[in-house]
């Protein structure tokens, strides 16, 4: 009996770090990518620890050759990848009239273009196994917008079509692709907030609290199981009730 494999980006820490932490708790072999490799590293020992095998890839979602290179890895040491979890990402915040071409390109290329060009290396396996998950960590702002987040929100908003296409083209080979859309969560990219900010931020969440990695990592979790056939083309909010 082979265990399933998932493919974890932006695995190094929070959301990412979570995910691939919890699906090796539910049996799968997971593929730590992200640029630097200590990071990786410290997260495959934990894999390890809890029994599941992991191998560490230096993912940087900017370059073509960087992820075709780390995809033919992956695939060279387990032979298939059951799971592609597209969760790296960054910000790179500003307001429009003022938002420095760099910033446009590097939010795209990483959360956008970085997650089509993951997805592509994963496909023709899938399909030849004719079965795969596709779990794209968008953003509530991809469906609410977002004042200065120009670069951030076209990017999540764009993920969440990709994920309605490709749920289309690959639902015959049984792949599923799906999204999940959080809301505001503790980690390292909600830190960097002023508290004046966080607070107008929980204003607007019912729930009157952040969310926490591991409630965005179960959902990742349930849409990978078996229990999640027949959902796909979904956007799943985990918001504390945001954006309805
Ligand atoms: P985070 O703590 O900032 O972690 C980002 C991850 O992405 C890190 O593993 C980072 O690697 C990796 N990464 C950055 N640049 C990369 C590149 N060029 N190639 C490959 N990996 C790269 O972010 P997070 O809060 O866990 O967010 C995870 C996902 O959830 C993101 O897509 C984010 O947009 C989305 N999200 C987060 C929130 C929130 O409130 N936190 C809300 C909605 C959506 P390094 O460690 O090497 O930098």
């Amino acid at each position: 009996m082979f265990s399933r494999v998932a493919f974890v980006t932006g695995a190094s820490r929070g959301i990412g770090r979570e995910i691939a932490l919890t699906l090796c708790r539910a049996g799968y072999d997971i593929v730590v990518a992200s640029p630097e490799i200590e990071k990786n590293e410290e997260v495959a020992e934990k894999i390890r620890a809890c029994s599941g095998q992991a191998l560490t890839v230096n993912l940087d979602l900017q370059s073509y050759d960087s992820i075709k290179e780390c995809f033919a890895t992956a695939l060279q040491k387990f032979g298939r990848i059951d799971v592609l979890v597209n969760n790296a990402g960054i910000t790179r915040d500003g307001l429009a009239v003022r938002m420095k071409r760099e910033d446009w390109d590097r939010v795209l290329q990483i959360n956008l273009h970085g997650a089509f060009f993951a997805t592509q290396q994963v496909l023709p396996t899938m399909m030849k196994q004719r079965y795969g998950r596709i779990i794209n960590i968008a953003s509530v702002v991809g469906e609410s917008g977002n004042a200065g987040q120009a670069n951030y929100v076209t990017s999540k908003a764009g993920l969440i079509g990709l994920t309605k296409a490709l749920a289309q083209e690959m639902a015959a080979r049984e792949i599923t692709v799906n999204a999940i859309a959080p809301g505001f969560i503790d980690t390292d990219m909600t830190a960097v907030l002023t508290d004046e900010l966080k607070e107008k931020l929980l204003a607007q969440v019912p729930l009157r609290r952040l969310g926490r990695p591991d409630e965005i990592a179960a959902a990742v979790r349930f849409l990978a199981s078996d229990e999640a056939g027949y959902i796909t083309g979904h956007v799943l909010n985990v918001n504390g009730g945001m954006y309805m």
